[in-house]
């Protein structure tokens, strides 16, 4: 087995089980108890695990929503940091297996400004992610300009993980396995990232480090299409759309184990914006390590998705 560390691992936290309880009323309650016991391990369950996938480290991150379906900002600020001290407790305990992502509030921007400098300063974490909108309101707000100066200045990683929508797309009502995961999701995320793209997020903080999950949620496939159209549009942007996808965005491999769209990731985005993340434990994990283990792509490449680009890109 390649060796792996994978970016999209998820746990829960004390604090943050009664916002996740509610986005898995549609799933067996046998399952969910499983994903529950899952998520609230950090010993045996998940070393276990992560040993039958090759996964060397696992970046961990709080299971959404998490306090981003929070309607008080103080209440969210507050739930934020208890989270990050309890998931900073148990990395601890196994420093050579896990590292962190902070659970951040964008509610309050300074609050989550200051919290991010916390994380990354004090508990070594290696960026955030953002459990996608905070009650409707996208990343690419002017009013987060606090957050995104932070992120920009400690060099940390903002991974934005998927969410369902504000209101669900009627075009899929009547079809509820077309819902979340299969299709839902990605629209959603993938367009949370287009925001900033076409908000000119990165021509305001041009080191800014953002990370999507699910191959890209689609964005690799698409170039092409977003810089002619931009064009159309008159979009003014110092570079085309694609340039930011590109310097700006990097993409892991959770929940799309198949050749063909890591290929197209890789080609349209670089070797080295392609990472490994198994999205344990809504995916198997042993399934996701396997898949890079096997796919036929080059050794060097296999190794700097499994491991050298998040190694460089997170400095660990
Ligand atoms: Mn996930």
């Amino acid at each position: 087995m390649v060796q792996k560390i994978a970016l999209e691992e998820h746990v829960l936290t004390p604090g943050l089980v009664d916002y996740w309880r509610p986005t898995m009323t549609e799933v067996p309650p046998a399952f969910v108890e499983q994903l529950y016991k899952q998520l609230t391990d950090f010993d045996a369950l998940r070393l276990d695990s992560m040993d039958k996938a090759g996964i060397a480290k696992a970046v961990l991150s709080v299971s959404g929503p998490g306090v981003q379906a929070e309607r008080d900002a103080g209440v969210a600020t507050r739930k934020a940091r208890e989270a990050n001290d309890f998931l900073a407790e148990h990395i601890a305990r196994h420093p050579d297996r896990y590292a962190g992502f902070a659970h951040v509030a964008v509610q309050d921007a300074r609050a989550a400004a200051r919290e991010l400098e916390r994380c990354v300063r004090e508990l070594g974490f290696k960026g955030a992610m953002i459990n996608g909108h905070t009650n409707g309101l996208y990343l690419d707000h002017t009013s987060l300009a606090p957050f995104w100066e932070a992120a920009e200045a400690l060099g940390a990683l903002v991974y934005i993980h998927p969410t369902d929508p504000l209101v669900p797309a009627p075009v899929l009502d009547g079809v509820p396995a077309l819902r979340r995961a299969t299709w839902e999701w990605g629209f959603e995320t993938g367009s949370h990232a287009l925001r900033l793209v076409f908000a000119g997020l990165f021509d305001r903080y041009p080191k800014a480090k953002v990370a999507l999950g699910h191959m890209g949620e689609t964005l690799p496939y698409l170039l092409w299409r977003f810089d002619s159209r931009a064009k159309l549009y008159n979009v003014k942007l110092a570079k085309a759309p694609s340039q930011y996808i590109k310097d700006n965005i990097v993409v892991t491999v959770s929940g799309v184990y198949a050749r063909e769209p890591l290929m197209c990731a890789v080609d349209a985005l670089g070797r080295d914006r392609v990472m490994f993340a198994a999205d344990y434990p809504f995916e198997n994990a042993e399934e996701a390590g396997h898949f890079l283990d096997d796919v036929a792509v080059p050794e060097d490449l296999r190794a700097d998705i499994a491991f050298n680009n998040a190694a460089k890109l997170l400095g660990m």
